[in-house]
């Protein structure tokens, strides 16, 4: 796919890259991701998305903007208090780049719409708030054979990783992380705790490096690892993480 020159301008930063070029932003244009959540980490995510150039984003979505939501969901604005996140998330994106193509979908993930949804992206991003809506995506992926680039936050902590479980066998996936649903009200939430909205921004703006990697298969992939991000004390830990052999995901086929 030849590049325009209005093309050219607008990603000339990156086709400087070794790493992206022609070849590169020709991928990224014909690239489809699939973002579930449209709020303190979709936000980030999906306007560096937008901004690279992203040919197709899907936005899931089913909340309404809220005022507090606005402290870190920067796709939102005053203005469209009261819409439907998935299509004010479309609205924000397409004033960044008009020749990207957004579909927002305000619908909740469910056992019924998440194999659909899913094989709609190259990538899928989980930027969602409930261990639900983890484990659905995660199955989901694993049987579509997608990589998941999931991220969470709390506080003044995130975390972050990408589970290939779906492309490579040996790859651990989010359920060999936790294995079970905490108890409800077990985990704390950004509702019940707080979350500082820059934190949400670099763990969603992570998540959209690690999402370009996946799908023009640069660098090295974080699948098999953990980042654990403590941005009160300034640290970033990477653990590894193994496939659990009980995995009821990734390893029961195999056992
Ligand atoms: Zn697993």
């Amino acid at each position: 796919m030849e590049l325009t020159p209005l093309q050219v301008q607008r990603y000339s930063r990156q086709l400087l890259l070794k790493e992206i070029g022609g070849q590169g932003q020709a991928r990224l244009l014909a690239g489809r991701m699939v973002l579930v959540g449209a709020g303190g980490l979709g936000s980030p995510a999906a306007f560096y998305l937008a901004a690279a150039g992203v040919g197709r984003l899907v936005i899931v979505d089913d909340d309404q903007v809220e005022l507090s939501n606005l402290q870190r969901q920067i796709l939102h604005s005053q203005a469209r208090l009261g819409e439907p996140k998935a299509a004010s998330a479309a609205t924000a994106l397409h004033a960044l780049n008009p020749e990207i193509e957004v579909i927002a979908q305000s619908e909740r993930l469910s056992e019924e719409n998440v194999m659909a949804l899913v094989q709609q992206g190259d990538v899928i991003l989980d930027g969602s708030d409930n261990f639900a809506t983890r484990y659905l995506l995660n199955s989901a992926c694993f049987r579509a054979g997608k990589p998941l680039v999931s991220a969470a936050v709390l506080g003044f902590e995130g975390q972050l990783a990408t589970f290939r479980h779906g492309v490579d066998a040996t790859a651990p996936c989010y359920r060999c992380l936790y294995p079970e649903v905490p108890a409800a009200g077990a985990t704390p939430t950004c509702r019940s705790a707080g979350i500082l909205g820059g934190v949400a921004g670099i763990l969603g703006s992570w998540q959209a490096v690690e999402a370009i990697k996946e799908l023009l298969g640069i660098g090295e992939s974080l699948a098999g690892h953990l980042l654990l991000i403590n941005s009160l004390h300034g640290q970033i830990m990477r653990i590894r993480i193994e496939q659990n052999p009980r995995c009821p995901v990734c390893r029961a086929s195999a056992s």
